[in-house]
């Protein structure tokens, strides 16, 4: 394990004194969480990104065309969500690259611009190959850890507390493939969904405008350093 200064986006920082958020959701798309989720989104008017899992989205393609229809982002989370950091370059590239080629087939008009690494784990190779692919890294600012259901209460502060312009929030609506064995709950989100239709107004309470994620720009990124195995 080695220090490395990622090149990542985990915030927006040219938000131009706007108090913009970004709301994204990982690991779906998912036929009973994420319906529910897009109609919270919709009921409050907000857009969203979806990092979905390419196995996921080639099994639940109506989702895709939904999300694209109904103006959200659909971004690159891999074929089968595995730790790339742990994955030969071959391997890398077929993950990112056979999910896009899933998600394009699903809806060819989806813009796919970005690329979320499972786990948050980038690594040189990862950033290669999602640049060929056309895909700028996109990582997060605030993890309420929704996935770990602490309670609706527990996501709503966690994300209330932290979040500030440019925020990009990390939620779940699905979940990866090599965890739905591990616990009969693990795939369930209903806190995320009832922490989503609070916080949403309670951002809005605060001044914030929930947004679409903008145009990558690499010479406006924040660096985002953590530890990367590589
Ligand atoms: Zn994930």
């Amino acid at each position: 394990m080695r220090h490395c200064l990622s090149e990542a986006r985990s915030e927006c920082a040219d938000t131009n004194g706007r108090r913009d958020v970004y709301l994204t959701f990982d690991d779906g798309p998912d036929p009973l969480c994420t319906p529910d989720v897009l109609d919270v989104l919709a009921e409050h008017r907000v857009p969203a990104t979806f990092c979905v899992i390419g196995a996921y989205a080639a099994d639940q393609p109506k989702l895709i065309r939904r999300m694209i229809a109904e103006g959200h982002e659909v971004a690159n989370h891999t074929m089968t969500h595995p730790d790339l950091s742990r994955c030969e370059p071959t391997e890398v590239q077929r993950e990112i690259l056979t999910a896009s080629r899933v998600i394009r087939m699903a809806s060819p008009h989806a813009s796919l611009r970005y690329m979320r690494a499972p786990y948050g784990m980038w690594t040189e190779a990862v950033f290669t190959t999602s640049a060929s692919a056309g895909l700028a890294p996109l990582h997060w600012s605030v993890d309420p850890r929704d996935w770990s259901r602490p309670g609706v209460d527990a996501i709503v502060s966690a994300v209330l507390d932290s979040v500030r312009p440019g925020a990009i929030v990390l939620l779940h609506d699905g979940c990866p493939p090599d965890e739905l064995g591990r616990c009969t709950h693990a795939g369930r989100r209903e806190q995320t969904l009832m922490a989503l239709s609070l916080m949403i107004p309670a951002l809005h309470d605060r001044g914030f405008a929930i947004r679409s994620l903008p145009q990558p720009n690499r010479t406006n990124q924040t660096p985002y350093e953590h530890a990367c195995r590589n």
